[in-house]
């Protein structure tokens, strides 16, 4: 069993204590993928507005009563709007990292759309928060191989990391073959840390148990046997997903139907339940955390290329870049 009440001191752990890091996109309801083409009166976009910003507070709150630190993915337009709520997350001493600037899937940009997307997020995010942001997850998890020039821009931009993969195999996202725990995500010319989110592997594949509505819909077993896999590999590092929508089962439904319909809220009514159950089980760290700790080994750390041969022209950065970028403590 993973030992239970793991030091509060990051820099206490031994070498081989698992970092278990949880992570909230925040965004509102009406942004989710699956409400794309959805016409939401203005009324109900401001519910789902006002709900965000409540079900964050919500959770910094849950954080606070336990102690626990996480990350919080934050789509750039509510650095604009919600100015406060990103100040606040920062000052509780969480870390704030981007989610796109609009939350749009990074598959459906060109590569210069989204050089302007990440950079205009990571600025306004910098600006609200007062401090670094490092981070970076695509919304829906839709970097793939389709978009190797996704590594290239982040590290351009200034981005440390990338949490935007997901080895599983799904009908909208997912790199199935990528590695389960930290690694190196190679694009075009650069390369930069991904962190990707906790898979179970059983039965021959990877079971997506990290966040979502895969935590809403499987046993929690699942998770804590992801967890327990992660904590027993050479750099042991379990990355968790959530939205604070899906704390929040008393919000307006969007007009979905079907498959859809039911993805979106299964389980919602026990996922507040689970989550507490996790914070008082688990000791979790922020991504920037991991990514200070375990920069010792980075050389060590597995290599998956996205990239198919792209045209290398369409970059200004030349190959040199593919070495290791400086770390600076200023997190
Ligand atoms: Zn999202």
């Amino acid at each position: 069993m993973i030992k239970e009440g793991i030091s509060k001191q990051l820099d206490s752990r031994g070498d081989g204590e698992p970092l278990f890091v949880l992570s909230f996109d925040v965004e509102e309801h009406d942004r989710i993928e699956v409400a794309a083409g959805i016409s939401c009166s203005a009324e109900l976009r401001s519910e789902y507005a006002r709900r965000m910003e409540a079900n964050t507070q919500k959770i910094l709150e849950w954080l606070a009563e336990t102690g626990q630190r996480a990350t919080f993915f934050v789509v750039g337009e509510i650095a604009q709007t919600h100015r406060d709520l990103v100040r606040s997350i920062a000052e509780a001493g969480h870390e704030v990292a981007a989610h796109g600037w609009k939350h749009e899937r990074v598959d459906r940009m060109s590569p210069a759309q989204f050089r302007i997307d990440v950079q205009r997020c990571k600025d306004l995010l910098e600006e609200a928060a007062g401090t670094q942001v490092w981070g970076f997850r695509a919304p829906s998890f839709s970097v793939s191989r389709q978009t190797p020039w996704v590594a290239d821009i982040l590290v351009e931009c200034g981005y440390r990391y990338d949490a935007s993969v997901y080895p599983v195999r799904h009908d909208r996202y997912g790199i199935p073959a990528a590695p389960r725990g930290p690694f190196w995500l190679e694009g075009v010319c650069c390369r930069i840390l991904e962190l990707p989110a906790l898979t179970w592997r059983a039965a021959g594949r990877n079971w997506a148990v990290g966040g979502g509505g895969h935590f809403r819909l499987w046993p929690l077993w699942m998770l804590r046997a992801g967890l327990q896999q992660a904590s027993r590999q050479p750099v042991p590092v379990g990355v968790l997903y959530f939205h604070p929508w899906e704390f929040d089962p008393e919000q307006p439904r969007l007009p979905l139907r079907g498959l859809a319909r039911w993805r979106t809220y299964v389980g919602i009514k026990r996922a507040t339940q689970r989550l507490q159950s996790l914070l008082r089980a688990f000791r979790f760290v922020t991504a920037a955390d991991v990514v200070k700790h375990i920069w010792q080994k980075v050389l060590t750390l597995p290599r998956y290329r996205l990239d198919n041969g792209s045209d290398t022209k369409a970059f200004a950065i030349p190959q040199e870049a593919m070495t290791l970028p400086a770390i600076v403590d200023q997190h």
